[in-house]
């Protein structure tokens, strides 16, 4: 019987904090590109900086946001994975787990764009096609190469960032209807980015 492989989604980021922009693109991507799940992938120690808040922090948040889509699922494969995060370890890790699926990393466009220099890129070609969701009006330069499937999707709701997220958070600023309802209340839960009770 010739049964249809699964296409799943792999949503690699920071998440510090997760937001509603996150969301949006997973969703638009699984759209356009016709997942049948997207699964969220939150870095361990990210690669090139680090992280405000703790791992375990992020992958709550992660879990909260998205509980509520049943095409959405989160991964603690690269929380769990002792030191820094590299997503050929990430591809290596999900490909394990859907044998005969074909998967589709997701990033933000600046992340991808870099993705040259990433270790092991020469295997990770084959892991997955690559799909950079950029912010309205962001010129993206990607790298010139024949080796790799990488796709482009402009996600107008990515005018909202982490950092900007982060930025209001410490200011006092309100951040409802940025991040969903639990992640706001997460952060001053914990007074994350030093949210003030
Ligand atoms: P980043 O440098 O923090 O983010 C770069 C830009 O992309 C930011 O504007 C960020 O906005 C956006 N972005 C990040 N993840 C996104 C997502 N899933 N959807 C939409 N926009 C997103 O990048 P990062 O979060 O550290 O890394 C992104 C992914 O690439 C992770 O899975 C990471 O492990 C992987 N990566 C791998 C290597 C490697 O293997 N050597 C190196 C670098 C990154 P926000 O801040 O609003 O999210």
């Amino acid at each position: 019987m010739n049964q249809k492989r699964p296409r799943i989604g792999v949503m690699g980021g920071t998440f510090d904090p997760i937001h509603n922009g996150h969301l949006v693109a997973a969703s638009e991507v699984a759209d356009a590109f016709q997942l049948d799940e997207v699964i969220f992938v939150p870095t361990g120690v990210p690669w090139h900086k680090k992280a405000v808040s703790s791992a375990e922090h992020r992958y709550l948040m992660t879990v909260i946001a998205t509980a509520a889509n049943p095409s959405f699922t989160v991964s603690r494969v690269d929380v769990d994975r002792p030191g820094v995060t590299y997503t050929i370890d990430t591809l290596e890790e999900v490909a394990k787990t859907y044998p005969n699926a074909d998967l589709f990393f997701i990033s933000g466009a600046d992340a991808i764009a870099q993705i040259l220099v990433w270790k092991d890129i020469e295997k990770i070609w084959p892991l997955a096609t690559f799909v950079a969701v950029s912010r309205p009006g962001h010129v993206l330069e990607l790298p010139d190469t024949e080796q790799a499937a990488i796709e482009v999707l402009e996600v107008p709701a990515l005018a909202i960032s982490s950092t900007a997220v982060r930025a209001r958070v410490t200011a006092g600023k309100p951040i409802w209807y940025l991040v969903p309802d639990g992640v706001v209340q997460y952060i001053a839960k914990h007074e994350l980015y030093g949210a003030d009770n």
